[in-house]
């Protein structure tokens, strides 16, 4: 076998990796104890093309739960599941510049803003069809599966942890009961809503998920049509200007492309028609993204001019 030679994208991700190994700014979310315990020192990086091609870097196939970045999934399931309208009678559109766990609903429609924050992942989460518990499960961890590429299975620790501890997330989603906005009882929409958060994925697979929405839909590796490219874009908006909380503004003036973080410190960002890039850094900012992950995609875009915006 012939040794292997870097690609000059290797090289790259190498070097961009190395440049900021050293950064040791932020603190792992610890709000839910059991991603209190993951390695700050943990640092990932993986690129995935249209085309199927992989490469990655440092601890890309290091596990870690999806949580928020889930939530752009879980909205285009529920516009395939659904439909349009029917996901706009749950969920909003706007950017809301609120934290993500934000307590509140948008007083005109009665909605939760949109589908990124806690509030609008929640109403979401009830649109997993299945019957019970756990016909809700094997169909959602299918639905992630196929956007990986491979199976997915729930990390039990961290869901036990955020069943035990998410009174946040039952105060919102009783707060839409009482609204009507949910018609299944809270808890029960909140047994979904945790077990998304707590899937186990690596970088690899996020960057083939992000890489399933720059492909518009079709898997690189599997070839399989996941979503229509009409979702993907309705997802993709969503994603530009909601996907990083109250730093969304500034996300969009810096690095121009849709993203999503998770508070386990995982960040995607898709550049579509091209490639999904995932990046896995535990220290977050105080708004709760990855600053690592942050880092990696400004530096990216920067360095490729991918910015939506740039004159290309
Ligand atoms: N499970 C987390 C929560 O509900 C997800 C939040 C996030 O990743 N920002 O608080």
């Amino acid at each position: 076998r012939s040794p292997h030679v870097a690609t000059p994208i290797e090289t790259y991700l190498k070097s961009l990796h190395m440049s900021l190994s050293d950064v040791m700014a932020g603190e792992v979310a610890s709000y839910i104890p059991e991603l209190g315990l993951a390695d700050p020192k943990k640092f990932g990086i993986c690129i995935a093309t249209v085309d199927g091609q992989l490469y990655s870097v440092g601890d890309a196939g290091c596990p870690f739960t999806i949580q928020s970045m889930s939530k752009p999934f879980m909205h285009g399931y529920a516009l395939r599941e659904h439909g349009q309208e029917r996901v706009a009678r749950q969920v909003g559109v706007e950017p809301t510049g609120d934290p993500f766990n934000s307590i509140t609903l948008d007083d005109v429609n009665n909605r939760p803003f949109n589908p990124m924050v806690n509030a609008g992942a929640i109403a979401v989460a009830e649109l997993m069809k299945g019957d019970n518990t756990s016909e809700r499960t094997e169909n959602m961890l299918d639905f992630f599966g196929q956007f990986a590429g491979r199976p997915l299975e729930i990390d039990e620790q961290v869901y036990r942890s955020e069943h035990a501890t998410g009174h946040r997330n039952r105060a919102i989603a009783y707060m839409m009961l009482n609204t009507g906005m949910l018609s299944l009882p809270p808890e029960e929409v909140l047994e979904t809503y945790f077990r998304q958060c707590s899937i186990r994925v690596t970088c690899r697979d996020m960057a083939v998920m992000a890489a399933t929405l720059a492909a518009h839909g079709v898997n690189p590796l599997s070839g399989q049509r996941v979503l229509s490219p009409d979702h993907v874009r309705d997802v993709l908006s969503v994603m530009s200007t909601c996907g990083m909380y109250d730093y969304a503004g500034q996300w969009a003036f810096d690095v121009g492309l849709p993203a999503k973080s998770g508070v386990a410190g995982g960040v995607i960002a898709v550049i579509p028609g091209q490639l999904g890039i995932a990046v896995y850094s535990p220290p977050l900012d105080s708004v709760g993204n990855s600053i690592r992950g942050v880092a990696v995609c400004q530096k990216f875009a920067q360095d490729f001019s991918l910015h939506a915006y740039h004159d290309r």
